[in-house]
């Protein structure tokens, strides 16, 4: 079981911000903005190089809620990013695929 499946689970805590039959978004442990949400897919896909063609619907209903929840988060008309990290050099820490909504403040370009 991977650590956010345990959190889908309510087997660990976490600050739930949304929740349906596809995905769960609560905020990151360690923000690194004001608003630092996570969104993952329910049933685990280890990242998104590793997605198959029968995860599209997933992955849609996914990056289509990701608006819903920054505007529920305040960042609406503000601005934010939405970030998914696959691999070693792209920072993926965690093997269950995640995008992270980073917003609350002016984010730099390009990251380092
Ligand atoms: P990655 O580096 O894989 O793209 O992002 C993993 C994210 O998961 C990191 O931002 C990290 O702070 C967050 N994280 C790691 N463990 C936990 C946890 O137990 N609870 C929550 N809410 N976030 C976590």
């Amino acid at each position: 079981m991977t650590l956010f499946e345990k959190i889908v689970a309510r087997q660990i805590p976490a600050d739930i911000v949304y929740e349906d039959d596809l995905v769960l978004a609560f905020r990151d442990i360690n923000p690194q903005a004001p608003v630092h949400i996570l969104l993952v897919p329910k049933r685990a896909i280890p990242r998104i190089g590793d997605a198959a063609s029968s995860d599209q619907s997933t992955l849609g209903h996914l990056l289509a809620k990701a608006p819903e929840i920054a505007r529920r988060a305040g960042v609406g008309d503000t601005g934010y990013r939405l970030v998914i990290n696959n691999g070693r050099d792209g920072g993926e820490t965690v093997p269950h695929l995640h995008c992270h909504i980073l917003g609350g403040r002016p984010l730099s370009w390009p990251p380092g």
